[in-house]
């Protein structure tokens, strides 16, 4: 599709600011940098923003809102993109998300669980889930709280359609001179809980523009990632 140079360039060169950011929080963490995914978060930016991206060699791509989502989608098809649901779901948009996504990061009760399994189309491989903890514990948030967490991920690993694969979260606001790392680190201990009992996750999904180094710290084996990429978004 079209895009402006312009558009290209700016664009270029904020996705290689980002992954100079993951580098560089890696090499402080001692980790490989090939050890953290981004998924540039994409929601409200246009199609052609999406497009000069892919063609930075941007793979993973994160989404919010399915209407939208949809709308861009086969504009891009073919390019062998990555889509990530990362929104609240409702329970009405999940044979929609099941068809037409990847990854779904927002799972945190088991009904979604079940319809996104059955609904997840026989052609297409498992759907990667990961689990969304209110790790801060505010009521406002959408997650399962990390008291339930374990339940929870017992019963959506048995599910013959999903692949559990790990946790995500979006901390609350850490008040000025509080520990940034800290809600990472207590996602990374509820983690290896489960693989202690059992399970075998692999992805933490945590970190976005302002504190992706916090994440990568802490483990973040994916970090999503919008405004460091695409600037500001519009007020929806
Ligand atoms: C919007 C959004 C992001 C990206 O946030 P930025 O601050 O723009 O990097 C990441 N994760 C989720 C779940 C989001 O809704």
């Amino acid at each position: 599709m079209d895009f402006s140079a312009e558009l290209q360039d700016r664009i270029s060169r904020q996705l290689a600011q980002v992954h100079g950011r993951i580098a560089d929080a890696c090499a402080d963490a001692g980790r490989s940098p090939e050890t953290v995914t981004l998924v540039a978060v994409s929601k409200t930016q246009p199609a052609a923003a999406i497009a000069a991206a892919a063609a930075a060699g941007q793979r993973d791509f994160g989404e919010n809102y399915l209407q939208e989502a949809l709308a861009k989608q086969p504009v891009l098809a073919g390019q062998g993109l990555v889509w990530h649901f990362i929104g609240p779901i409702q329970s009405n948009k999940t044979r929609e998300i099941a068809a037409h996504f990847d990854w779904v990061h927002g799972v945190d009760r088991l009904k979604i669980a079940q319809r996104l399994s059955e609904q997840r189309p026989a052609a297409l491989a498992p759907l990667q889930i990961c689990l969304q903890v209110n790790i801060s514990g505010e009521d406002s948030k959408s997650g399962v709280a990390p008291a339930d967490v374990s339940t929870l991920a017992a019963q959506v690993a048995g599910l013959p359609r999903l692949q559990l694969r790990g946790l995500m979260a979006i901390p609350a606001p850490v008040r000025a001179g509080g520990d940034l790392r800290e809600p990472f680190r207590a996602l990374r201990w509820l983690q290896q809980s489960l693989n202690n009992a059992g399970l075998a996750l692999d992805t933490l999904s945590m970190g976005m523009s302002d504190d992706l180094e916090a994440a990568v710290a802490e483990g973040a084996t994916q970090v999503r990632i919008g405004t460091a990429i695409f600037g500001a978004r519009a007020p929806l």
